[in-house]
């Protein structure tokens, strides 16, 4: 008798050295912005999850990240499976350069690690209907900042540049 153990899958698709093998697990989906980033770790409201490393300046596009008023960033890591929600997990915090959990509840592990795409973008490459599930909690069509009024961005955490120019899109209308 025999048996036959096997130890290598096969796959015919290769993929890609997790950049952050132990924390984040990427779900890759073949349905275009299927894929998505879940959390291999607990963590507490407001904590430091990792460190953004490893990014290079970038033209404005559907995978980069605004760092500032006229720059973005692409950020070349697992990172980019974080998918936008508007009941988001974690922030990306483009000025320290940190993803943290959010402010108002403890990550566990499993969850999606998403954020508030506008919390970074002011208009954004590619808008989008949100489809994130979040209940009256979503905002529908999601281009940016720009386009949300400073009540709902109010409900979120912003990037300092963000703020800037929302306090300047305020200040313009008195
Ligand atoms: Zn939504």
């Amino acid at each position: 008798m025999t048996t036959t153990t096997t130890t290598t899958t096969t796959t015919t698709t290769q993929e890609p050295t997790p950049s952050h093998p132990t924390l984040i697990q990427v779900n890759r989906s073949p349905i275009p912005f299927a894929s998505g980033a879940y959390s291999l770790v607990s963590a507490p409201a407001g904590s430091l999850l990792c460190k953004i490393t490893g990014t290079t300046p970038s033209k404005k596009a559907y995978t980069s990240v605004q760092t500032g008023r006229d720059s973005h960033i692409e950020l070349n890591s697992d990172l980019v499976y974080c998918n936008h929600s508007c009941d988001p997990t974690v922030n990306f915090d483009m000025d320290k350069m940190e993803v943290r959990v959010v402010d108002d509840r403890d990550l566990k592990a499993g969850d999606p690690l998403t954020f508030f795409y506008p919390s970074t973008e002011w208009e954004m490459d590619q808008p989008f209907e949100c489809t994130c599930g979040s209940g009256e909690k979503c905002k529908g069509r999601i281009d940016g900042a720009k386009n949300l009024s400073t009540e709902v961005l109010g409900e979120y955490w912003l990037n300092p540049h963000i703020a800037e120019m929302v306090a300047e899109r305020e200040a313009g209308r008195k």
